[in-house]
């Protein structure tokens, strides 16, 4: 029985960020240790907060979790101190929670019932209670490889190391599967490697994931692309004469990009990612970044994750400014109910502790034209205001300048985050004879299967990018209907439907 008083006890508190004065020289992670003593006494208080309210609304996968975490039965068992035995139901909807108790976004906690009395201190601080369990759990030794009991003799091939293609060979190889793991990339974890930067997460946490699923069977394929000519590659051929079964979780790579701005061409302008990855490669020791920040003047186009880890990026490189745009209005602080109702995901300004660090966000503005030095190096960027309309039929946005007024930022170093456009092109599309879809997504069907027999699609690559915690949810799902496939039947989880989405209002 929950504490129902709690949240008049305790306020909300959040694990503290080490000081900025700090962090900006160095690449470990923003927030404290959250398995410091004085920490989890404090995430003992605050799990206290959690009343066990009738209706866990945090835990409904539409407007809560999408893992459906059991949440207010481990902020019980958080509360007295039985690490034990809420890493055992932490770990019985979510086979990563150090991953999304680091990255997610938690809409658990804005459908939250004391999310909606903000005078008692608001949501419990439920992804500070799911680190910290998630943490424990493997300081203490608790986080064990779980070998299959039986073993199926069905092979299935996963194409894509991201937290989709993890979750769904976890799954698959603990219900007895013989499940190899395909990555085209050196190194495996697809964007939580390459994209999400260290500060964020520790890449030591994934690796030592890794090691758990080799323990447990997963086999793993590095610098093999799935469709692939190159000698080390895999063909469509043996694919399909080699496996049972075929996971997609390809991912939605494809950035977006803005061909049509005057001066896009010159040197210095780049995509998200194309500062991000060797940003990435250079922490993880490979040779130093060619588009570093340092000593540069940095403008991030974008409001989203991406351009906040470019900021985060650009301030640890040594940036001499960093200028992030967003073309949208400024959101408000506090979520506007008759907008976005609770527990819907609300419209509110999401500040990362990166813009606590230095620079700068401006709304409403958006690039006119990248400025040249007469050597086809960026130096500036033309801003105009603007307003972004909504065609009342097509639901089509347009972007509509204003004013006559221009202003100039210098520019030396300019990056577009600007969204995915999704499923890369990769002749592996055509050999198995799929086709992306408007989006740029795989349609499936309610099981997750393709319209090839035996291939089966989730994550980014079916939903478009997204969330780390959707593409675990979907990595599950996906492996249920799998397992079904292949033997008749299946007891694993399936958190979500195909067709799931999150509750959202609309800007
Ligand atoms: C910069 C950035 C920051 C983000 N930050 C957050 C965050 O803080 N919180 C959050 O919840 N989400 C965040 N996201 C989103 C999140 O990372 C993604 O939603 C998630 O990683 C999707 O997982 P996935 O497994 O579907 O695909 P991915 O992680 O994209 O993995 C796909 C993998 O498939 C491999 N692959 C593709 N084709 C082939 C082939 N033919 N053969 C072999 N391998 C192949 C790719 O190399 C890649 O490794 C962020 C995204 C970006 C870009
Ligand atoms: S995975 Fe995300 S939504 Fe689910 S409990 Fe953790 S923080 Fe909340």
């Amino acid at each position: 029985m929950a504490d129902p008083r709690g949240f008049l006890t305790y306020a909300r508190a959040d694990v503290p960020k080490r000081p900025i004065s700090e962090r900006v020289h160095d690449w470990r992670e923003v927030y404290l240790d959250h398995t410091d003593s004085r920490q989890v006494s404090q995430t003992r208080d605050q799990a206290a907060r959690c009343m066990d309210c009738g209706i866990p609304f945090c835990h409904s996968r539409s407007a809560g979790c999408p893992l459906g975490n059991l949440i207010p039965e481990w902020n019980d068992l958080a509360r007295r101190g039985d690490w034990a035995r809420a890493s055992d139901r932490l770990h019985a909807t979510n086979n990563f929670p150090e991953f999304t108790g680091r990255l997610c976004p938690a809409p658990c906690e804005t459908a939250c019932v004391l999310a909606l009395t903000p005078d008692a201190g608001g949501a419990v601080a439920i992804k500070r209670v799911e680190q910290t369990i998630a943490d424990l759990a493997w300081e203490h030794d608790l986080v064990m490889p779980k070998r299959p009991g039986l073993t199926s003799g069905k092979r299935v091939a996963v194409v894509g190391s991201g937290p989709a293609g993890l979750a769904a060979a976890q799954q698959l190889t603990r219900a007895g599967h013989q499940v190899t793991v395909f990555e085209r990339d050196d190194r495996l974890g697809g964007l939580l490697r390459y994209g999400i930067p260290e500060f964020k997460m520790r890449k030591a946490l994934l690796n030592r994931r890794l090691a758990q699923l080799r323990a447990e069977g997963t086999r793993f394929v590095t610098l093999c692309e799935v469709g692939g000519s190159a000698r080390r590659d895999l063909s469509v051929r043996r694919l399909r004469a080699d496996f049972d079964a075929v996971v997609l979780a390809v991912g939605a790579l494809t950035g977006r990009d803005a061909p049509e701005l005057p001066g896009r061409e010159l040197a210095g302008v780049h995509l998200a990612m194309e500062h991000l990855v060797p940003a990435n490669r250079e922490c993880e020791g490979d040779a130093p970044t060619p588009i570093s920040a340092r000593g540069r003047h940095v403008v991030i186009i974008g409001g989203g994750d991406t351009a906040a880890d470019c900021y985060g990026t650009a301030i640890r490189q040594g940036a001499l400014s960093v200028h992030q745009l967003d073309q949208y209005p400024r959101p408000p602080d506090t979520p506007d109910w008759a907008r976005s109702p609770w527990p819907t995901w609300p419209w509110i300004l999401r500040t990362y502790p990166v813009h606590e660090e230095t620079g700068q966000r401006r709304f409403e503005v958006a690039v006119e034209r990248f400025v040249g030095d007469g050597n086809d190096r960026v130096t500036s960027v033309v801003l105009r205001r603007v307003r972004v309309e909504k065609d009342a039929v097509s639901g089509r946005r347009e972007v509509v300048p204003v004013s006559e007024d221009r202003t100039e930022l210098p520019c030396d170093l300019a990056l577009l985050a600007i969204g995915f456009t999704g499923v890369a092109d990769m002749p592996l599309l055509e050999g198995l004879g799929l086709t992306r879809a408007s989006n740029g997504t795989l349609s499936c069907g309610p099981d997750w299967a393709t319209d090839v027999p035996g291939v089966f699609v989730c994550g980014d690559a079916h939903r478009g990018a997204s969330l780390v915690v959707w593409a675990i949810a979907e990595g599950r799902a996906a492996a249920h209907s799998v397992d079904a496939y292949l033997t008749g039947a299946s007891t694993l989880p399936a958190p979500v439907t195909a067709c799931a989405r999150e509750w959202r209002a609309g800007r």
